[in-house]
């Protein structure tokens, strides 16, 4: 039985967001407003990506950067989709390239986002960008990794020598979150977690810091949790009662140290680092902003 002792911290999303982005439209205003341009690709009509696009779009705008749409129907062809992606990489004007996923289903998205030079890939999913990550080479890192690393760092959670449990596996989310955490200057002691590894709930429950990004609702209760460790569910799933996290709150809290809710938590970081990687994206194009 596990004894509730802790009063576990809340690390909502909003302050860590507003943090990037305002450090973000400081430098751009400080480096005299260069012009720096998002271009988005959405095929088809689908409502969410619909919405996460503009969402993208106003915040850019929010902080001083363009945006520019290209937006082609659902019945695109591969040809179709290829060429106008091709443009934009062509184009010296635009900075970023973000091709909102997923396409649909008669496209091949791997294609698309192989056309991506690692310069213009602000979410950071080619093989190119991943191997950048892999290697610690300057590149962008996937949006939704990269936002954890910077909730953990905007509430001051130690990582140096602590030990990281990621839960999931994804080449999104869990996988480059893994090598992330490892990497040199954060220093966590790893381990990646999956449907298939024995035991979860011990292995949990070894975490300093427990990741969960699985999808699977309210899988993460009590006994996967060592009271005091930090708790960051990035799970998002659709149910009746409204978004639910990977992490069974109300289990959880009292003996989590910290805990991010859900929603509120890690999803308003995804977008805040979209525009960290457009930034450093025309950074590595030769703009200049400090
Ligand atoms: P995937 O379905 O691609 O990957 C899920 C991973 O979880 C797989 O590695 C899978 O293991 C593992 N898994 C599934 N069930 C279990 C289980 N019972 N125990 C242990 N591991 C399990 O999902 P994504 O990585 O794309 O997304 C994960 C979640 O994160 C989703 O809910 C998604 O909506 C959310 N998300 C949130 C974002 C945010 O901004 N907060 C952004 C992106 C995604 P295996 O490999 O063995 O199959």
């Amino acid at each position: 039985m596990v004894t509730q002792k802790f009063s576990t911290q809340v690390l909502a999303g909003g302050p860590a967001r507003d943090a990037v982005l305002s450090a973000l439209a400081s430098r751009l205003v400080a480096a005299g407003s260069p012009t720096v341009v998002l271009a988005t690709v959405l095929v088809g009509d689908d409502g969410p990506s619909q919405k996460y696009v503009a969402s993208k779009h106003r915040t850019a705008n929010e902080i001083g950067i363009s945006s520019v749409h290209v937006e082609l129907p659902a019945t695109a062809t591969q040809e179709e989709v290829e060429t106008r992606v091709a443009e934009l990489v062509a184009d010296p004007s635009i900075h970023g390239i973000l091709v909102q996923l997923p396409l649909p289903s008669h496209l091949n998205a791997d294609s698309v986002l192989d056309l991506l030079p690692p310069e213009k890939d602000v979410d950071g999913l080619t093989s190119a960008s991943m191997g950048r990550l892999m290697r610690g080479v300057p590149g962008h890192i996937g949006c939704t990794p990269l936002g954890v690393l910077r909730l953990l760092q905007h509430y001051n959670i130690p990582t140096s020598g602590k030990h990281a449990v990621v839960v999931g596996r994804s080449t999104l989310v869990g996988l480059p979150l893994s090598v992330l955490l490892a990497r040199k200057g954060i220093d966590c002691s790893v381990t990646l977690a999956h449907s298939r590894s024995e035991n979860l709930e011990d292995v949990c429950r070894s975490a300093d810091i427990l990741i969960s990004a699985t999808g699977v609702a309210a899988s993460i209760t009590a006994e996967h949790v060592e009271p005091g460790a930090v708790v960051i569910d990035v799970g998002i799933s659709r149910t009746d009662a409204g978004l639910v996290g990977d992490v069974d709150a109300e289990s959880v809290n009292g003996i989590a140290g910290a805990l991010t809710p859900m929603p509120g938590g890690t999803g308003l970081m995804t977008v805040a680092c979209l525009m960290e990687n457009t930034v450093n994206a025309a950074v590595m194009q030769g703009v200049r902003i400090p």
